[in-house]
């Protein structure tokens, strides 16, 4: 082993589960402007891709169709804007705190994201009713012009990979990381829940 080389500095990290129209964007947001935490959505990385690129085509591609990008993309992706976000000075780890919104979606990249970081607590925001998440998606495809949120069989499609792939992914943490956010009830009581969920955990 090479005495000198750097040691690898994991990130503290806060992860947002959520089924689309969950508000992992608007919550990551929001706790954005806490000092000490920083935000990171994958969809907003791939959302901000240039099309005219092949890269960026392929990606956008994907999206519409509701599918998840490859794992291999998605991690290097990923790894490269937050080593540009440290470099420019706007996240500043281990000190700040990782707040990770739609990533990791699959276990690949469960374990891919536990080689560099370290884990402190799971939100899950979803309900029981996901007629509500859908009518947040219509209104959100109009005001935002998502593609992605437009059309019903890609909202559905959506949810199922959610489903399916979230449970396999949260396989690769510990149970008792998981906190569930019920999305349903008044903003004020759902930042009270998140806000009392990050007190017991980061304390
Ligand atoms: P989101 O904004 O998190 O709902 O993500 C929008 C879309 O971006 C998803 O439906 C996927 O196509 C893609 N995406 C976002 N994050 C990931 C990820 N971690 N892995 C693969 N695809 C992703």
């Amino acid at each position: 082993m090479n005495a000198t080389a750097p040691q690898v500095v994991p990130y503290q990290v806060v992860l947002l589960f959520g089924p689309p129209g969950s508000g992992k964007g608007t919550w990551g947001k929001i706790l954005n402007q806490i000092p000490g935490f920083y935000h990171f959505s994958t969809g907003e990385m791939f959302r901000m891709l240039d099309v005219d690129s092949d890269l960026g085509y392929r990606i956008i591609e994907t999206m519409r169709r509701g599918e998840l990008v490859p794992d291999e993309i998605t991690f290097d992706l990923w790894q490269k804007h937050l080593h540009n976000a440290t470099l420019i000075g706007r996240f500043h780890p281990p000190k700040d705190t990782l707040v990770l919104d739609g990533f990791p979606r699959t276990p690949r990249q469960a374990e891919m994201l536990n080689r560099v970081a370290e884990v402190k607590l799971i939100l899950k925001l979803d309900c029981a009713n996901r007629d509500i998440l859908v009518e947040r998606l219509h209104r959100r495809a109009i005001l935002e012009a998502r593609l992605d949120d437009a059309n019903p069989s890609v909202i559905r499609r959506r949810f199922t990979v959610y489903d399916t792939d979230t449970e396999a992914t949260l396989r690769n943490f510990s149970e008792g990381l998981v906190e569930a956010i019920d999305v349903a009830v008044p903003p004020v009581q759902i930042l009270s829940a998140i806000g009392a969920a990050l007190a017991r955990r980061l304390a």
